[in-house]
């Protein structure tokens, strides 16, 4: 089993090497070889998603990713920006669906912004379309090259599009998935405004047929953003576009107290796929051994769930997580009085302990 190591920038580089040491400390003879990307990738390379980082991405069975980005190159072209390197990974391995769960531990229900009894045991899944949707349609602005050049535009624009093929496959990992969970499915969309999302809607519909066993609602993003807030665990299955599914699920992040808990996996038809804190580069405490590495760890198990087939060393994972909250050890972000503040360093220590 061949796992291709991208960290990144920012936290990228503190948080993933924890999960690498997790997954070492299994014994599972699991084969890591590293690779640049993102800013760091531009700054060796001159592109932050280099022929070589994507073809050792392509020839593993998954890829564990930290995060990319830093304010410093907001002034580049678009196309060499760091956060390009994860459209690309998205497009060339045809990463098409993003898990993220959003579950608020036990332990952590103090760290919500949110009343305890409107978290406490929160289990939902936000199910991000990722090729599709106005990320990849056609932009223009000021920043557009053209030839190399800008043109210095006075106006700006994006389109939103998406294709029957992909609101279909992306709806049947919604109902497979709910199959596995609380048979529900909410569909996020903006019908009432947007044809794009009037035909997402009558597609998934017409894909529901199939799935008589599950429960399927439909909900403007608007709406959806209001009730996640309001009274959340009446979702099971989100699913939803690439940009509402975007903002919508960093909103589900925040209910479980910190982005620093929670993982995720972009998956493509085969499987195979690209597991990453939910989370950015967070430059504003990089280099400082403060963040929370749970996200990636996290990451790390659902990739041996999904990618590996290695369920059991999974629950591991998660288990021993779960350990060491209990334990009372917490990162600054999920600290609270009467806890243990540790590093990002000991926090990983401690997993591995606990595991052992
Ligand atoms: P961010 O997620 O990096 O940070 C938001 C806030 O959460 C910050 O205050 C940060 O300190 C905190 N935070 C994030 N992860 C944490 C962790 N593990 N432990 C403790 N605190 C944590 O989002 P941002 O600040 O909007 O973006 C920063 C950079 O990251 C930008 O360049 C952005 O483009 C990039 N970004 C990358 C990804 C990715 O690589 N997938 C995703 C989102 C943003």
């Amino acid at each position: 089993m061949k796992i291709a190591v991208l960290p990144g920038d920012g936290i990228g580089t503190e948080i993933v090497a924890e999960a690498v040491k997790v997954l070492r400390a299994l014994d599972l003879g699991l084969e890591m070889e590293s690779a640049l990307v993102g800013g760091a990738a531009y700054e060796a390379h001159g592109h932050p998603l280099p022929e070589t980082t994507l073809k050792l991405a392509k020839e593993a069975d998954a890829v564990l990713f930290g995060a990319v980005g830093d304010w410093k190159y907001d002034k580049l072209e678009r196309s060499l920006r760091p956060e390009q390197a994860i459209l690309g990974l998205r497009k060339n391995l045809g990463l098409f669906a993003n898990f993220r769960p959003a579950i608020c531990y036990e332990q952590l229900v103090d760290a919500s912004s949110l009343k305890p009894e409107l978290i406490a045991g929160l289990d939902i899944l936000i199910i991000r379309e990722l090729t599709g949707d106005i990320y990849f349609g056609q932009p223009r602005g000021r920043r557009t090259a053209v030839d190399g050049h800008f043109p210095g535009s006075e106006e700006a624009f994006d389109t939103m599009r998406y294709s029957r093929p992909e609101i279909e496959r992306i709806a049947h990992v919604a109902f497979q998935a709910a199959r596995k969970r609380n048979k529900r499915v909410t569909s996020v969309d903006k019908a009432n405004v947007l044809e794009t999302f009037q035909f997402w809607k009558d597609v998934v519909t017409e894909v529901s047929t199939q799935y008589p066993d599950v429960a399927l609602d439909h909900m403007y993003v608007d709406n959806a953003a209001m009730q996640l807030v309001k009274a959340p665990k009446k979702f099971d299955v989100v699913v939803t576009g690439n940009m509402f599914g975007d903002i919508l699920s960093d909103e589900a992040a925040m209910l479980t107290g910190s982005i620093g808990m929670l993982p995720s996996a972009s998956l493509n038809a085969a499987n195979q796929g690209l597991y990453e804190p939910s989370h950015g580069s967070a430059p504003d405490i990089a280099g400082q051994g403060i963040a929370n590495p749970l996200a990636t760890i996290l990451s790390a198990a659902m990739m041996l769930r999904f990618s590996l087939n290695q369920a059991e060393q999974a629950d591991r994972i998660e288990a021993a997580v779960k350990t060491v909250l209990s334990q009372g050890l917490r990162t600054a972000d999920i600290f609270s009085t009467g806890t243990t503040r540790v590093s990002t360093r000991e926090m990983g220590d401690a997993v591995v302990r606990s595991l052992k």
